[in-house]
């Protein structure tokens, strides 16, 4: 990866912020795949708890249930801000 230093591109500290901006495809501890499960963990926890919602997804790691409960969807904020 080319390091960014041009004007018009976002920092490279920024960009890693970008990266976790969106839900991640895997875990970070353990590296099992929990990306696919997002939007009906989502769908879930309209009606359920998010303890249930996870147990019904099959997620039994606290590794893995940490990425879902401690997700904080900033995509939209950020999308106002146009790249400077
Ligand atoms: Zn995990």
């Amino acid at each position: 990866m080319e390091r960014s230093k041009g004007k018009g591109q976002i920092p490279e500290i920024l960009q890693i912020e970008v990266l976790f901006m969106e839900f991640p495809i895997r875990c970070f501890t353990c590296g099992g795949v929990v990306g696919h499960a997002y939007d009906e963990y989502k769908e879930l926890i309209k009606e359920k708890s998010p303890q249930e919602a996870l147990d019904i997804l099959g997620f039994d790691r606290f590794c893995c249930r940490r990425m879902f409960l401690s997700h904080v969807e900033l995509i939209e904020s950020v999308m106002k801000y146009p790249r400077a």
